[in-house]
């Protein structure tokens, strides 16, 4: 789910989801802003929501945690780790098993959360694959992108493909540059920016850094 669509018959609104598949488990990562977004986008991408191992929130904001009441009534009871006490409420009388995270570390095979750390507001983000190869997927990025990255590449390894919101709508060109070469410098080789990532950061990856920047919304797969 994200604010834009690749794929014909999924539909697009303010927000992130992804779904990581890896190792025989399915984790979802955000939920978009609405339960019927997120139930109408996995139905048509073949996605069975009752078969997730776990829920993994970003951030508590209602562009991500909004989607929860479809993964409630399709998998009552999942673990879902959110990244404060914040929400736990809310979550355990959806039906949900709110788990908080406390720091990074590997919650299934091949997967880890990276943080949380403030942005203001706590963030998480998710890593999957194989250190020194990892995809790490980002909701909003409130903290940054680079600092999520920075801190997947020091406690899990290295990452080569990064995915999500950038939180760089209205940014000066100043601080888009910093967060792209930082993610260049730590050997990232694609990015996909998406959500609130906004276009300046699009048009700087490409002068840049060419073959970089990859085409993000709703429907895009990575395959690694
Ligand atoms: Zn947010
Ligand atoms: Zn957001």
């Amino acid at each position: 789910m994200d604010n834009k669509v690749l794929r014909k018959g999924l539909l697009r609104a303010w927000g992130f989801s992804a779904i990581a598949s890896v190792s025989g488990s399915r984790v979802l990562f955000d939920t978009g802003p609405d339960p019927g977004v997120l139930s109408r986008n996995t139905s048509a991408l073949g996605i069975d929501l009752s078969r997730i191992s776990a829920v993994v929130i970003s951030h508590l904001h209602g562009d991500h945690t909004g989607g929860l009441p479809a993964t409630a009534a399709n998998a009552p009871g999942v673990r879902t780790y959110l990244p404060e006490p914040y929400g736990v409420d809310w979550v355990r009388g959806l039906g949900l098993d709110p788990v908080v995270n406390k720091g990074t570390g590997m919650i299934l095979p091949r997967t880890w959360i990276i943080g949380p750390i403030n942005g203001p507001i706590s963030e998480q983000a998710l890593a999957i694959g194989e250190p020194g190869e990892l995809v790490l997927l980002v909701g909003c990025s409130h903290p940054g992108t680079d600092r999520l990255a920075e801190l997947a590449v020091r406690e899990v390894g290295g990452v080569a493909v990064v995915a999500g919101g950038m939180h760089l709508i209205g940014a000066p060109p100043h601080r888009v540059a910093e967060v792209v070469d930082r993610l260049a410098d730590l050997g990232v080789r694609k990015v996909y920016p998406m959500h609130c990532s906004g276009e300046a950061v699009a048009q700087y990856i490409e002068r840049e850094y060419p073959g970089m920047l990859g085409m993000g919304g709703a429907g895009l797969r990575i395959i690694v």
